[in-house]
C-alpha cells in the first residue's frame, strides 16, 4: 500500500497487460508484476502457432488470477466462417463458465453472439478490428464493447484527440514486433498459400528479403515497439490499459518485458527520466529487433523499417556451418545452453523454425553447452537451411511445473446485481430463466463520514464463501449513505452465499450456458438468406477507365462519383481528417449519390442519419458469417460484400444463411498489404521463391498488390463485384485466390 503523501506514479491507474501464449507464461506476468494477461484457447485466436491454453487450463489461470486480483483477457479475434458459429458458440458458452474478465473480439458476428447469448462476457474490440478513429469508437460503444485495442498506426497526437471524445476504455500496443499492416486487412500470407493472418495462422511473409530493380533489401520488415518513453503522455491521454506484444514468445520474455514496464509505470515522475536506462538493460534481455515508437510519432513511422537490415528477433549466437538428417553443426559466436529456445534464420529472410535445444554434442561428445568460438552439433528434427543463422529468443529458465499442476480451477460464477441502502442489503441474480432475488432486510443508520462505497460493496460479495460458486459479473449500487460497521457486512455476506448454494447446485451455472448455446444454435439453424435476383454487377472504375456495358459503376468518394454512382468510402481516415471526409459524403449526397459503400465499421457512424442513403459494404470490411452480417444489417447496411479469402465453401454457406443479399468480390487486385509506414521501394518486387507484388503509394498509405488478379466464378444468389482499380479488363493468367481450396 502506498504511504499517505507518497507522490503519484506516472502510469498510476494505468494496466500493465502481459501476453501468456502458456501458463507458464502467465505465471511469469503475474510473478513479474503484470495486472492482466491475455491468452488464447487452442483456436479462434489470432496466435494459433503459440501453446496456447485448454479450457480447464483457462479456468485454472482465472481462478489463480482473480485470487490475486488481477485479470485475464481471452483472445477470441479471429475471423469465422458460417459453417464454424456453432463451435465458437460452444467456445463461449465454456467461456461463460470459467468467465474471464474480457474475451477480446474481430468477428463481428461473435460481438453480437457474446452480447446477445453470454451477456455475462464483456467484450474487448481486437486491434484487428481496425479501430482507429473517434467514430470507430462510438461504434464499437453502440455495439456493447467495453474496451477498444486501438490500431497500432495512430499517432500519439491522434490517440489525444479520439481520447477526447469517447468513454470506451482504451488500450494501446506498447512493447514488442508490430506488423507492418494496418490491422485486421492484411491478406498477404494468406495469398501466399492460404495461410490467413485473420485466421491465426500468419507466415510472416513481410519479413522476407525483396528484389527490386534498384536492389533488395527487406522492405516490409518493421522494427519492434518500444513505448518507454511515451508512457507519461499515454498516462496523460487516459490510455486505460498498456499492452505488450507477444504470445509466441516464452516466459523469460515476459518475466523481462514485465519487470522493465512494471518498473516504468511505478516510478515516480521526477526519476521516470533517471530509472530508463536501468529499465532499458532490463528489456535488451527480451532479445527483441531494434526499437523504435512505432507508429506512435510521425518521426518514427517514417524510419520504421530499415530495408538494408534483416531486423531478426534474437541474440544472433552463431551460423549453421553443415545440416545432417538429426540435426546441425554451427558455428558458435555467443554461448548456447540446454533449455534455451533458437530460431533457425534461414538467409531468405523467411520464416525459419524455432527449437528449444535439447541436446547438445561437442568434439563427438554429450554437452550442456556450445562455447563461443567452438563448433557444436545441435540435436533437432526440423528442417534446417544451410548457412542459417542462430539466434537465441529465450534463456532456460526456472521450471514452473510443480505451481502449474497445484493450480485449482475456476469456480462455478454467480452474476450479481446488489443494491444496499438505508433499509437493507438487496441482491439479484439475472441471466437465468428466472430472476432470483435475495433480500437482507433492516434499518440501517445514515453515515456520517464515511458511507458504504460501491466499490468496498463489490468487493465484500465478490469474497464468496463458498466452495463451489464465485461471484461473475457484478454491479453495485448504493443509495442513502448507510453505515454498515464491516463486520455486519461480512455476516450479511455470509448469509447471501449460503442461501445462493442451496438455490443453485453446482451444475446450474453449466446448465444456464448449455441453455443459452441451445438457444443460440436453434437460431442460427432457423437462418435463411433472402436470396438475390441476381442485379446488374457492379464495377469499380478509375477516373481513366469506362465502365464496361451492362455494369453500376462505383468510383472512390475522392474521385468525384456522380448522381446514380456508387462511392467507396476510405478505410483508413486519422483521426484529424475525419471532418473533411464527413464533408465530401455531404457533398457527393447533396450531388445526387445515393449508395455509399462502408470499407470500415466507422463509416457506419458518419453515415448514419443521413436522409435517403443506402449502404452497402466492401473489402477490405469482412464478413464471414451470417451473425456478422446481421449486425452489420443493425447498423443499416443493406447488402453485405462476402470476405475475399473466404473459399467457394464458406461463400456458399454465407449467401445460404445471411439476412442480408451477399455481393461475391469476384475481379482485381485487393490490396493485400496497408500501411503508414515510409517504404523504400516502389513499382514491382519479388521475394526468393518468385512471388511477384507492386507497392504503391495511395495518399497517405503504401500499399501492395499481387502481380496477377484474382478472378473468382459466379455463385448462384450471389451478385458481383469488378475492381478495375489496379487491374485492366480481364487481364490473362488471373488466380483464384482461396476460391478451391479450404482456407484453414
Ligand atoms: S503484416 Fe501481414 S504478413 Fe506481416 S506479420 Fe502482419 S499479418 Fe502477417
Amino acid at each position: 500500500m502506498k504511504e499517505e503523501g507518497a507522490k503519484k506514479a506516472v502510469g498510476e491507474g494505468m494496466e500493465l497487460l502481459a501476453p501468456a501464449g502458456g501458463i507458464a507464461a502467465a505465471l511469469a506476468a503475474f510473478d513479474a508484476g503484470a495486472d492482466a494477461v491475455y491468452c488464447g484457447l487452442k483456436s479462434f485466436n489470432a496466435r494459433e502457432r503459440t501453446e496456447n491454453f485448454t479450457p480447464e487450463e483457462m479456468s485454472k489461470i482465472v481462478a489463480y488470477a482473480h485470487k490475486l486480483g488481477k485479470k485475464v483477457y481471452v483472445t477470441f479475434n479471429t475471423l469465422i466462417k458460417d459453417s464454424e458459429l456453432d463451435a465458437a458458440a460452444a467456445a463461449l458458452a465454456e467461456l461463460d463458465l470459467i468467465r474471464p474478465d474480457a474475451i477480446i473480439v474481430q468477428d463481428l458476428g461473435v460481438v453480437r453472439i457474446a452480447r446477445d447469448f453470454f451477456p455475462g462476457l464483456a467484450i474487448h474490440a481486437s486491434t484487428q478490428m481496425g479501430l482507429h478513429n473517434s467514430a470507430g469508437l462510438a461504434m464499437a460503444e453502440a455495439m456493447g464493447v467495453k474496451r477498444v485495442i486501438l490500431e497500432r498506426q495512430c499517432t500519439l497526437d491522434e490517440l489525444e484527440l479520439m481520447a477526447k471524445t469517447s468513454s470506451v476504455e482504451l488500450e494501446v500496443f506498447a512493447h514488442g514486433a508490430l506488423c507492418c499492416c494496418l490491422s485486421g486487412c492484411c491478406i498477404l500470407s494468406s495469398w501466399l498459400g492460404g495461410w490467413s493472418g485473420n485466421r491465426g495462422k500468419c507466415k510472416q511473409p513481410c519479413r522476407r528479403r525483396l528484389y527490386s530493380e534498384k536492389g533488395n533489401g527487406f522492405y516490409l520488415s518493421t522494427k519492434d515497439l518500444c513505448a518507454l518513453e511515451a508512457i507519461p503522455r499515454l498516462a496523460a491521454i487516459g490510455v486505460k490499459s498498456l499492452k505488450i506484444e507477444g504470445r509466441l514468445r516464452k516466459s523469460d520474455y515476459v518475466a523481462s518485458a514485465v519487470t522493465a514496464y512494471r518498473a516504468a509505470l511505478d516510478s515516480e515522475p521526477g526519476d521516470f527520466e533517471k530509472a530508463l536506462p536501468s529499465i532499458r538493460n532490463t528489456l535488451a534481455k527480451t532479445f527483441g529487433r531494434k526499437w523504435s515508437l512505432g507508429f506512435l510519432s510521425k518521426e518514427s513511422a517514417s524510419d520504421l523499417i530499415q530495408h538494408n537490415s534483416m531486423g531478426v528477433a534474437g541474440l544472433l549466437c552463431g551460423k549453421v556451418t553443415e545440416v545432417k538428417r538429426n540435426g546441425f553443426e554451427m558455428e558458435v559466436a555467443r554461448r548456447i545452453h540446454v533449455g534455451d529456445s533458437v530460431r533457425i534464420q534461414p538467409p531468405s529472410g523467411d520464416e525459419g523454425p524455432s527449437i528449444t535445444v535439447t541436446k547438445i554434442s561437442s568434439g563427438g561428445q554429450p554437452a550442456m553447452k556450445g562455447l563461443q568460438g567452438s563448433l557444436c552439433f545441435i540435436h533437432c528434427d526440423k528442417e534446417v537451411a544451410p548457412g542459417s543463422f542462430v539466434f537465441k529468443i529465450a534463456e532456460s529458465v526456472g521450471d514452473l511445473q510443480g505451481r502449474i499442476d497445484a493450480l485449482k480451477p475456476q469456480r462455478a460464477s454467480v452474476d450479481l446485481e446488489i443494491k444496499a441502502g438505508l433499509d437493507g442489503v438487496f441482491v439479484k441474480i439475472p441471466g437465468r430463466e428466472e430472476i432470483l432475488e435475495w433480500k437482507h432486510e433492516t434499518q440501517f443508520q445514515s453515515a456520517g463520514k464515511r458511507p458504504l462505497s460501491p466499490e468496498a460493496l463489490e468487493e465484500e460479495f465478490r469474497a464468496s464463501a463458498s466452495e463451489a460458486l464465485c461471484a461473475g459479473a457484478v454491479s453495485a449500487k448504493v443509495e442513502g449513505s448507510p453505515f454498515i460497521p464491516s463486520s455486519v457486512l461480512k455476516s450479511i455476506r455470509r448469509e447471501f452465499w449460503l442461501w445462493v448454494e442451496a438455490k443453485l447446485p453446482p451444475d446450474s451455472a453449466r446448465k444456464d450456458s448449455e441453455a443459452r448455446l441451445a438457444k443460440f444454435i436453434e437460431l442460427h439453424a432457423s437462418m435463411k438468406g433472402p436470396g438475390t435476383e441476381s442485379p446488374r454487377p457492379t464495377a469499380i472504375v478509375p477516373k481513366s477507365k469506362k465502365t464496361p456495358e451492362g455494369f453500376a459503376t462505383a468510383r472512390e468518394l475522392e474521385e468525384g462519383p456522380k448522381a446514380g454512382e456508387e462511392a467507396i468510402l476510405p478505410y483508413f481516415v486519422a483521426e484529424g481528417e475525419l471532418s473533411k471526409l464527413e464533408k465530401a459524403i455531404q457533398k457527393a449526397k447533396s450531388e445526387g449519390v445515393k449508395v455509399f459503400r462502408a470499407t470500415s465499421v466507422f463509416h457506419f457512424k458518419l453515415l448514419k442519419g443521413i436522409e435517403g442513403v443506402e449502404i452497402k459494404t466492401c473489402l477490405p470490411l469482412p464478413c464471414c458469417n451470417a451473425f456478422a452480417a446481421a449486425e452489420l444489417a443493425s447498423f443499416g447496411a443493406s447488402q453485405i460484400q462476402a470476405w475475399v479469402e473466404l473459399e467457394r465453401a464458406a461463400l456458399e454457406a454465407l449467401i445460404e444463411k445471411s439476412p442480408l443479399p451477399v455481393e461475391l468480390y469476384r475481379y482485381g487486385r485487393p490490396p493485400l498489404l496497408s500501411t503508414r509506414a515510409a517504404l523504400s521501394v516502389e513499382g514491382l518486387v519479388a521475394d526468393a521463391r518468385g512471388a511477384k507484388f507492386f507497392v504503391e503509394r495511395k495518399g497517405e498509405l503504401s500499399i501492395v498488390l499481387s502481380e496477377k488478379p484474382m478472378s473468382i466464378p459466379e455463385l448462384p444468389g450471389a451478385s458481383s463485384l469488378f475492381d478495375y482499380r489496379f487491374a485492366g479488363f480481364d487481364e490473362k493468367g488471373a488466380s483464384s485466390f482461396n476460391f478451391d481450396f479450404a482456407l484453414s
